[in-house]
């Protein structure tokens, strides 16, 4: 590990965007350079390679906005902040604390995370918070505290994959989504037992010796047939399953039913590629299945992660070493985001927001009483879907988020967006959210600021402060904690030092599933690689978890026996296509940041659809035209991109883009009923020449 020693001339940091969290060191006047690191191995990709454009962007916000006349105009900080607090403790007053709502985000230091949990819960004492990490990892984390007990992305260091025979990737694109993984992948590959579950030909599946092309929204099919295989062929770990485990045979009396030719049918994917995964994984002596956003974002997200790990289960891989599950983490602190209290029904530590044992750990930490603490609020989709309703939230303030273009259904969104009393905006500049606001506070990012971001494998790292900030922005923390005192709380509850926050959050996460009591800034300082669960500072952290045993109280993982439905929405007549929306390797989630770098937005700057060559000619389309994308919500304008690799029955169209080329305009907001999360992966359309083109 390389030492994140202070150097004379730049700072060793890590990238803003995504989870992998590659080192870099930044100099004074802004020069980003790679740096060693056991993940990144040296390596940037082009959004981390351009990252220094944003912090000198022309667009950036130096100074308060506040809506007078209907127009954002510039206001000082004292006016905009007094604005801001007088207003919600009206509504507060009037209303109740839930009339006012808290809106997070995955891309938030871990102190931002936590300091903006305890502001909601205690400051304006509502229950209605949640964060865009509902987007993106609930699936997983609901299937991996199921099975698991606990829910960490990757359980084990990611340079355990190099000694990978087999890997099987399940909607994942690494390779444009973080370019610098696809290296751990290079064992499995050249011993031939990389695998890719995918419906599209992804430039990750392009590496694949094996690359599954299931029908959208039947992953947890495929999954079902694979292990209908293994047990079929003799392959079940049946000592492990029986030491290690509980439940096998209430999930395999489902997968009894869903033998490859049937699964065949419902999914396309071949019977005799299903045994071909099912024998390469249990031949394997080190193998992994590894789960992201295409097994997750569907109506039946935590199901499907839960029949891909009731697989890996079978064979034995959690809790082996040199094997086992894990789930790629996509947003920058996905992992951190999630852990400390954003999430509706939870609290820091990833403790559960019911449990009287964590709110009483938790309010003792916080010096407020228990029974003052909020209970459980909305998730994600549904507090922004009750905005501005009778019974819902009239005022929103919203933090390292833009869900007018993240959003599913998004034009429904921004429609209650538009319905509420009062909307604040923490930003950077001026995103299609922050557009609507009320009040806009400018805020620093990542270089300029000092924080902590646990990346997808659950290490805790340290990004340094390196470069001043433009004159006239703050940091979330000042903003949070200038808010708090003006609402009345005590200054020292809520402190805007970046390493005060985060000894306060050691000890509210202090025995709980997320512990970090044993980190501090001066081991990480000093370039310890810790991963939690750390209890005490002599604790050298946890890399391999379970490897003595699973977090659920008998020490055994759990099957849990999940059956195939398939997508909210499928094909018919009036909208014959699946429509599925992913992401491409210039830009980051809503494009906000990374729409603004020249670099990136020079290579891909508007949205296109991807469709198979004779489903456009069909459609009366040629490569380049403009289409109308029109789903049961919304239509999209974009251009038609043919690639004869697509699936005749599949169009796919990237999200990163505004105003009526938001892929989310078409996107179904039905929900997982276990972990909320919208199903942003599937959905039924029909593709059309746009008028005049
Ligand atoms: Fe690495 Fe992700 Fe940044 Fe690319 S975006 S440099 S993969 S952390």
């Amino acid at each position: 590990t390389a030492p994140q020693q202070p150097s004379p001339t730049a700072t060793a940091t890590h990238c803003p965007y995504c989870a992998l969290q590659c080192a870099m060191t930044i100099s004074k006047d802004a020069e980003v350079k790679p740096r060693q690191f056991p993940t990144n191995a040296g390596g940037l990709c082009q959004k981390g390679w351009t990252s220094a454009a944003l912090l000198d962007s022309p667009a950036r916000l130096t100074t308060p906005l506040v809506r007078r006349a209907g127009e954002l105009r510039p206001a000082c900080w004292s006016e905009a902040l007094d604005l801001v607090a007088s207003r919600l403790g009206q509504l507060v007053a009037e209303h109740g604390p839930d009339s006012v709502a808290v809106f997070g985000g995955g891309g938030l230091t871990n102190e931002k995370s936590y300091l903006l949990g305890k502001f909601a819960r205690v400051a304006l004492g509502t229950s209605q918070i949640d964060y865009n990490g509902r987007f993106c990892m609930s699936s997983a984390a609901a299937a991996g505290n199921r099975a698991f007990g606990v829910d960490r992305g990757l359980p084990f260091p990611l340079t355990d994959l190099a000694e990978a025979d087999a890997v099987v990737l399940v909607g994942a694109n690494p390779a444009e989504t973080m370019p610098p993984f696809v290296q751990h992948l290079r064992g499995a590959s050249t011993k031939g037992g990389l695998v890719v579950v995918d419906p599209r030909r992804t430039p990750t599946a392009e590496r694949a010796n094996l690359h599954l092309a299931p029908a959208p929204g039947t992953d947890l099919a495929l999954a079902l047939g694979i292990l209908h295989a293994v047990v079929a062929d003799g392959l079940l770990r049946e000592s492990v399953v029986a030491e290690r485990t509980t439940g096998f045979d209430a999930a395999w009396r489902i997968a009894a039913a869903y033998w490859p030719e049937r699964v065949e049918r419902i999914t396309g994917v071949s019977a005799a590629d299903q045994r071909r995964v099912a024998s390469l994984l249990a031949g394997a002596r080190n193998a992994y299945v590894l789960t992201a956003r295409g097994a997750e974002q569907h109506a039946t997200g935590a199901d499907t992660v839960s029949a891909w790990i009731n697989l890996a289960l079978a064979l034995g891989l959690p809790g082996r070493p040199g094997s086992g599950y894990g789930c790629l983490t996509g947003q920058g602190n996905g992992q951190g985001g999630r852990e400390h209290g954003q999430k509706a029904d939870q609290l820091p530590g990833y403790r559960m927001i019911t449990d009287p044992a964590a709110r009483q750990h938790v309010a003792a930490v916080w010096g407020v009483r228990p029974d003052s603490l909020p209970g459980p609020g909305r998730s994600a989709y549904e507090l922004l879907d009750a905005l501005g309703t009778d019974s819902g939230p009239r005022a929103l303030l919203v933090f390292g988020s833009n869900v007018v273009v993240s959003a599913p259904h998004s034009a429904h969104i921004a429609d209650r967006l538009s319905t509420l009393d009062f909307l604040v905006t923490a930003d950077l500049v001026l995103s299609e959210t922050s557009a609507l606001a009320d009040v806009v506070f400018p805020v620093t990012q990542w270089a300029e600021e000092d924080g902590t971001m646990t990346n997808l494998e659950g290490r805790i790292l340290l990004r340094r402060k390196a470069v001043d900030p433009p004159p006239g922005v703050r940091t979330d923390l000042e903003v949070i904690s200038d808010l708090a005192a003006r609402l009345g709380q005590p200054q020292d509850r809520f402190p805007a030092d970046a390493e005060t926050v985060f000894e306060e959050l050691r000890a509210a996460s202090a025995g709980g599933r997320a512990d970090y009591a044993g980190v501090s800034y001066d081991r990480l300082r000093a370039g310890e690689a810790l991963y939690w669960p750390v209890p005490s500072e002599s604790h050298p952290g946890t890399p391999r978890m379970f490897l003595d045993g699973f977090a659920h109280p008998d020490g055994k993982a759990r099957f849990v026996p999940v059956d195939h439905t398939g997508p909210a929405e499928r094909p018919d007549p009036e909208f014959p296509l699946y429509a599925i929306t992913g992401r491409v390797l210039p830009h980051y989630q809503s494009g906000a940041q990374t729409r603004l770098v020249d670099e990136l937005n020079s290579i891909v700057s508007q949205c296109h659809v991807e469709v198979h060559p004779d489903v456009a000619a069909r459609s009366g389309l040629r490569d380049g035209d403009l289409a109308l994308v029109t789903s049961r919500r919304g239509e999209v304008a974009a251009r038609v991109r043919c690639v004869d690799s697509m699936r005749p029955d599949v169009i796919f169209l990237p999200f990163h883009f505004p105003a009526e080329q938001r892929a989310n305009l078409l996107t179904n907001p039905v929900l997982d009923p276990v972990s909320r999360m919208p199903e942003f992966k599937v959905c039924a359309a029909r593709l059309t020449p746009k008028d005049g083109e």
